[in-house]
């Protein structure tokens, strides 16, 4: 009759055993962006449809054919599930006047979606971490960007992580560029596939970003942008590298990183690895100075990056990284109608004093209840039956020690029990 409802293709459960590792993840993002100054900020999930369109272009993948818009049948209102997030971050920034007073730098977690064809390390719901910085204008910013990622690689256990930097000039630098682009795609038009063809006119850099193998070797030969940069462009990518090399941070340059979206101007980035298969791309970025007046904000610079998190969680496991072993301090077991009344009490007196618990549920035997303590991988077990309850006592079994002495056991006071766990596990940490 019933048929089991399944998750939404390429929408993924992260369950117990995976979802510590993001923890582990998130944690240690957190506070790799408190050492910089970022500061959090939270957006809808769901915006307003021409958002998307405005900032990220008509002509792109995601706005042509990868946004879940829809219209909220209760009010007409044409909505989408957000495909990335540097749209309505800079449309939060405007909406509440953030940048009046002093440039921003800011972050955000959470989901984006995508419809995509699912595969490795491309999903249809995914997680990124955001980071934008609005209202600075100088190389500076962009260079200490770029170097945010080196030290989270390192923070996150990860080698072998490349940087690759190109710039994508202003405007009137790309329009002329464009126009070479152009003739020069339609000079190998033979060699042009359905979806190059298509953005001949409307959006020739993308090609340069095409992955099908048949044109790569006409497109190695196109017209190059940086032969079109006037003198405060090419500036600001020098700057950008000057801080890179005095960093010790090697890149190297991509003249065809040309981003998915629209709103780029000078400096764009990459990070990648190799060991992810065809989706190596962990972290991306760039400049984007149009973007908050093109929203309808008083005209102001900004950059900002994004990584995708299940690529980097793929990568961190797949470099044998481990967060702490899950589990508690103390398996709570108890017994008896005048036990389970006291067992609770000690369970709260123990997480009191920091201490992890895990209290025995849904009764059993001594037996059984000792079964589960041993695979809670609890150190200890405290173990309350009538007996310990009538004398206010505990009895209190190791049952893992860094001494190699577990299954020692003895009896003590309902108000010693926290102190002397904490007293081993402090004696453990030294040894
Ligand atoms: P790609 O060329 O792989 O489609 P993109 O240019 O569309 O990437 P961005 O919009 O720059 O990607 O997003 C930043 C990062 O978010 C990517 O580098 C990648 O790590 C991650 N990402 C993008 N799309 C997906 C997806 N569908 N599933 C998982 N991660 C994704
Ligand atoms: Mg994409």
């Amino acid at each position: 009759m019933s048929q089991n409802i399944q998750s939404v293709r390429g929408m993924n459960d992260i369950l117990p055993g995976e979802a510590e590792f993001w923890e582990l993840f998130e944690e240690t993002v957190r506070s790799w962006l408190k050492s910089y100054g970022y500061r959090p900020i939270r957006m809808p999930i769901v915006e307003p449809t021409p958002l998307f369109k405005r900032a990220i272009g008509e002509v792109t993948d995601i706005v042509e054919k990868e946004m879940y818009s829809f219209v909220d049948s209760l009010n007409g209102e044409p909505l989408t599930l957000r495909p990335e997030g540097t749209a309505g971050c800079v449309r939060a920034v405007i909406q509440h006047n953030l940048i009046a007073q002093q440039p921003q730098r800011l972050y955000y977690m959470g989901q984006m979606f995508r419809h995509e064809r699912p595969q490795k390390g491309r999903y249809r719901q995914f997680h990124q971490v955001g980071v934008e910085s609005l209202g600075f204008s100088g190389p500076d910013i962009d260079a200490e960007q770029i170097l945010m990622g080196a030290r989270l690689w390192d923070d996150l256990g990860l080698e072998g992580i490349k940087l690759q930097l190109n710039t994508l000039g202003q405007p009137a630098e790309r329009a002329k560029h464009r126009a070479e682009l152009i003739a020069y795609f339609e000079k190998h038009a033979e060699l042009l596939d359905e979806d190059a063809k298509r953005r001949l006119h409307s959006n020739p850099l993308r090609i340069l970003d095409s992955k099908n193998p048949a044109m790569q070797e006409m497109i190695a030969g196109a017209p190059k942008l940086i032969d079109h940069l006037g003198a405060e462009s090419l500036a600001h990518f020098e700057g950008v590298q000057q801080v890179l090399r005095d960093a010790g941070q090697p890149y190297e340059i991509n003249p065809r990183l040309v981003r998915g979206l629209d709103y780029y101007n000078l400096t764009v980035f990459e990070w990648v690895t190799d060991r992810l298969g065809a989706q190596g791309t962990v972290c991306a970025g760039g400049r984007y100075d149009g973007l908050v007046e093109q929203l309808g904000g008083k005209p102001a610079p900004a950059c900002g990056f994004a990584m995708g998190v299940e690529r980097l969680i793929a990568l961190i496991r797949e470099s044998g990284g481990e967060p702490a072993a899950p589990g508690v301090d103390v398996y709570v077991v108890h017994q008896g109608a005048a036990a389970s009344r006291l067992a609770p009490r000690v369970a709260e007196g123990l997480r009191d004093n920091g201490i992890d618990v895990l209290f025995h549920c849904g009764g059993g035997s001594f037996k059984s209840q000792m079964k589960k303590a041993d695979a809670s991988g609890a150190a200890f077990a405290v173990i309350i039956g009538d007996d310990e309850a009538a004398a206010g006592e505990v009895t209190l079994k190791t049952l893992r020690s860094e001494d190699g002495q577990p299954g020692q056991q003895k009896r003590v006071g309902v108000d010693n029990v926290a102190d002397e766990i904490m007293n081993s596990l402090m004696d453990w940490e030294e040894a």
